[in-house]
């Protein structure tokens, strides 16, 4: 065997990860389950195929690969990665190395991990196929000395801020692909935001599409400048290839989604850390796809987005701003979370740091957050000094566009998800009072006093209800 490494799976992304890995100059031997795709690849791959192998079972595959071996799986998540490790581990050595760099759960990761008979890692790769092809951010876990294996290959294929590669190890076990998870989170949340300040322009201002473009771009020039405004821009500014009408107004407006938002909402329930933009982003993705129900209720009330023209451009940009902040604010608390709950040490700096190229939600934003993050330690990154001051500066706009989608019937999730966040974590004396008393009074839970004492109950204890311990007569 030659090749420096193996890849299976040349769909979308895998096919882009070959030819990455094969223009870094690594020889790499491919497969895929159809093996008309593996001939249609290297046909198609110009100078790139004198480094890359075709194979048409795993044992040539498997033969093709110098040892100690190192095999990429790039296969739908799920299912078909036991599957193809079930196939593959019996024709390796002990030592070789299974990389699964699709979308994994990262439970399903962590389990793998625990179950795997040889060495295995789990690769979250973000950015799409054009990241894929020219430089995605790379997000591994997994154990050091199987990263060390192949680290060369990661930082060459990564995209690169400046000359640092976006791609490291980020912890153990599933920990890159509960990082990449909580990157696609932070991922609907950002994209749902910008959407429904995009319905304010549409619907409110009643701007042409090529105007909201125009908003996009000269918001891509500021503190908001990111791939996601950039494309939003590109989106808004495009026309149909059948009817030469503006994209949008073809497009049906009900979201799709694989997934990985889904999984970082549950997954915070689970830990009980708040992530609420970003739960606001996945429950609007699925009342996005109730689109029959949406067109009775219009039918039933009216349609609700109002005209209105109280907010300027300005204030929708400060909104976007705040909203931004604290969507990636609990992104990474949750990721700080994770880390106590799985004995992890993910380096939260070293993450955004990572996010800043290559990635869907690659920003100017990110590098700002990285220092705040790496000079205070372990603070909710809304309290860290310079965020904090953007959001003294840009809450108010936040209020505003929020108060103002209300009154006019826009709706706004993830934006009013934001501030309502903002204002619970800024307010000290908070009514869970209350939800205490109600717990005790309905179930003798107990509360705790204000004197210190624990298991307190209200007056109701003695008089109204049994205690639990007598028995029944
Ligand atoms: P595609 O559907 O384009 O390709 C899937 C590939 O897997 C094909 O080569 C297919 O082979 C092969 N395959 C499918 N089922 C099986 C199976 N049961 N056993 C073996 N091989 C199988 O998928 P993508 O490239 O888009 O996605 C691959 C992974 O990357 C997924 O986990 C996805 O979530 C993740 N990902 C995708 C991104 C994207 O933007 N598309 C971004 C980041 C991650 P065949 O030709 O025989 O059908």
């Amino acid at each position: 065997g030659q090749a420096r490494i193996g890849l299976i799976g040349l769909g979308t992304m895998g096919a882009a990860l070959a030819s990455n890995i094969a223009e870094k100059g690594f020889e790499v031997a491919v497969f895929n389950r159809t093996t008309q795709v593996t001939r249609e690849f290297v046909a198609d791959a110009g100078d790139l195929a004198a480094r890359m192998v075709p194979t048409e079972t795993l044992e040539a595959l498997v033969a093709a690969i110098a040892p100690p071996r190192a095999i990429i799986l790039m296969v739908p998540a799920g299912q078909p990665v036991d599957d193809q490790i079930a196939a593959l581990r019996p024709l390796l050595d002990a030592d070789d190395l299974i990389i699964d760099c699709g979308n994994a759960n990262f439970h399903e990761t962590d389990r793998r991990v625990a179950e795997a008979t040889g060495p295995f890692l789990g690769v979250g790769v973000s950015g799409g196929e054009e990241g894929a092809r020219h430089g995605p951010a790379i997000m591994g876990g997994g154990d050091p000395a199987h990263w060390a294996r192949v680290e060369d290959i990661m930082l060459a294929i990564a995209a690169h801020h400046g000359d640092e590669p976006c791609a490291a190890l980020v912890g153990p076990e599933g920990a890159g692909h509960f990082v990449k998870m909580v990157h696609n989170g932070i991922e609907y949340a950002d994209m749902q935001m910008i959407a429904e300040v995009y319905g304010i322009l549409r619907e409110g201002h009643g701007m042409g599409y090529d105007a909201i473009a125009d908003v996009f771009a000269r918001w891509d020039e500021g503190p908001l400048k990111s791939y996601l405004i950039e494309i939003s821009s590109a989106v808004a500014r495009a026309r149909d290839v059948a009817t030469g009408e503006p994209l949008l107004s073809q497009i049906i407006d009900a979201a799709g989604q694989k997934g990985t938002g889904r999984w970082t909402a549950i997954e915070s329930q689970h830990l009980m850390t708040p992530i609420p933009a970003i739960e606001a982003a996945v429950v609007a993705r699925n009342v996005s796809s109730r689109r029959e129900e949406r067109a009775r209720g219009e039918a039933m009330f009216g349609a609700a987005p109002e005209r209105f023209d109280t907010l300027d451009h300005d204030t929708l940009e400060r909104a976007l701003i705040a909203g931004k902040i604290l969507c990636y604010a609990q992104g990474f608390v949750m990721i700080a979370a994770t880390c106590e709950a799985h004995g992890w040490d993910i380096d939260l700096p070293q993450v955004a740091r990572l996010w800043r190229e290559g990635c869907i939600i690659r920003s100017t934003m990110l590098d700002d957050m990285a220092a705040a993050l790496e000079a205070h330690p372990g603070e909710n990154l809304m309290r860290t000094p310079f965020f904090a001051n953007l959001l003294k500066e840009n809450h108010g706009a936040l209020r505003r566009v929020v108060a103002e989608a209300a009154l006019h019937g826009h709706p706004t999730p993830a934006l009013s998800s934001g501030l309502a966040y903002f204002d619970a974590m800024r307010t000290a004396r908070g009514t869970a009072a209350l939800i205490q008393g109600q717990r005790d009074f309905f179930g003798l839970h107990g509360f705790e006093h204000v004197n210190g004492l624990f298991h307190q109950h209200g007056p109701w204890a003695r008089q109204t209800a049994t205690p639990k311990h007598e028995p029944k007569t």
